[in-house]
């Protein structure tokens, strides 16, 4: 039977609120598929600081370390904001995702039908929209040096970014790129400044030979950036895997998620390496929302981005690709049948808390699996 190991870090806020929701499917999934699942929770965050006096501590990074799969809730709140820069809450966030060389970042914009509504875009330009944006988010322009701001002779100031990157940096991204477009609709675009940007020609280049060594049976577009920023508003459904350098990433997939509505749906997952042993990449899966502290406490937040973070763990780190299918098509359905929480609510629809929402969802996935 297999066995996956599992480390839940709900965090502040409302992240434990929404990760009793994952509490809730590790038991359903546990009882009905032929899977062991070890789950261990820890502390992350201003709880750790509370605690601890830092928001990661050496046990939890060496537990982190060791799991198959991190499910991540958020960090992070006003109670802190006062401690000192290098311990905040989000530090510890930080110090995993580098320790753990996490250096692709996939944000899924999926917009359920029944939520098409919501979108500021036309219900035909969104209803089923299935995109997953592929950041690399070890290198470029956030971590280049020099990065500076230099005051020079005459008084004024000079500020300076570099972005940098190298083969073997745009070579990594490129081959998760290729892997997860042969698990969806197996296609990816690689979008950079080539016209502009050295690192733009590098990354052209490098991606365009690993694509032509490793990845024929993939379709492969190269699109300039801001192209591809105006694209995903003209006609999102067009692409299926984008793939772009950190800066970039982090504007598209920003737009692209917003496509497909609230903060509270949107689940993510950080990859790293894989391991030479089983293959297995470390992984960390989160949704993109904070800790929501005005709502914290209230029983209202919305689980489905937590959920649907462990769903994605469940496709790239337990290879439970029909259970991923199944949960995401739960979500749907519940969805459909009318269950909203606040942030989603609309006219004549049925307004739940998170446990009431997490439940139905559950019970939807427990219809399906039969
Ligand atoms: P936020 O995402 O926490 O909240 C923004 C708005 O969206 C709030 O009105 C909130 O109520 C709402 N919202 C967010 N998630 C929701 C959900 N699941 N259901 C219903 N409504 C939801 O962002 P913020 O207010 O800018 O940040 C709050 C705290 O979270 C800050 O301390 C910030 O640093 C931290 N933060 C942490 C992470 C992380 O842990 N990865 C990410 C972003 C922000």
């Amino acid at each position: 039977m297999a066995t996956h190991n599992l480390l839940l870090l709900p965090g502040d806020g409302i992240g434990p609120e929404v990760m009793a929701e994952v509490d809730r499917l590790v038991a359903f999934l546990a009882k009905k598929s032929k899977v062991e699942f070890k789950t261990e929770q820890a502390l992350c965050g201003g709880c750790s600081i509370d605690k601890h006096g830092t928001p990661l501590t050496e046990e939890v990074l060496a537990k982190a370390k060791a799991a198959d799969a991190i499910i991540f809730g958020s960090v992070g709140g006003p109670k802190w904001d006062k401690v000192a820069y290098e311990i905040r809450p989000e530090a510890g966030l930080l110090r995993l995702r580098k320790e753990l060389d996490l250096f692709a970042n996939l944000r899924p914009a999926i917009c359920y039908p029944a939520l098409a509504e919501a979108s500021s875009l036309k219900r035909e330009l969104v209803e089923g929209l299935d995109i997953l944006i592929l950041r690399e988010l070890t290198g470029g322009t956030y971590f280049g040096e020099p990065k500076e701001i230099v005051t020079l002779e005459n008084g004024q100031k000079r500020a300076v970014d570099t972005t940098v990157y190298t083969t073997h940096e745009i070579e990594r991204i490129a081959r998760v790129a290729f892997d997860l477009a042969r698990k969806r609709k197996n296609k990816v675009h690689s979008a950079e400044k080539r016209n502009v940007m050295k690192t733009g020609v590098l990354w052209n280049q490098v991606v365009t030979a690993v694509h032509a060594a490793e990845a024929k049976d993939v379709e492969l577009q190269h699109i300039l950036a801001d192209a591809c920023s105006m694209q995903l508003v003209r006609n999102p459904k067009q692409f299926d895997v984008i793939v772009c350098d950190n800066l970039f990433g982090d504007m598209l997939s920003d737009q692209a998620a917003m496509l497909a509505g609230s903060l509270g749906m949107l689940p993510s997952a950080s990859l790293g390496a894989p391991d030479p042993k089983t293959g297995l990449r470390k992984a960390l899966y989160e949704p993109i929302h904070g800790s929501a502290p005005d709502i914290a406490g209230k029983g209202i937040a919305n689980p489905i981005a937590q959920m649907a973070s462990f769903g994605m763990a469940l496709r790239y780190s337990c290879n439970m690709v029909k259970e991923a299918d199944l949960l995401d098509k739960a979500i749907a359905n519940t969805l459909a049948q009318g269950y909203r929480t606040a942030d989603i609510m609309q006219p004549n629809m049925r307004s739940v808390g998170t446990t009431e929402m997490g439940k139905a969802i559950v019970t939807e996935l427990e219809r399906l699996i039969g």
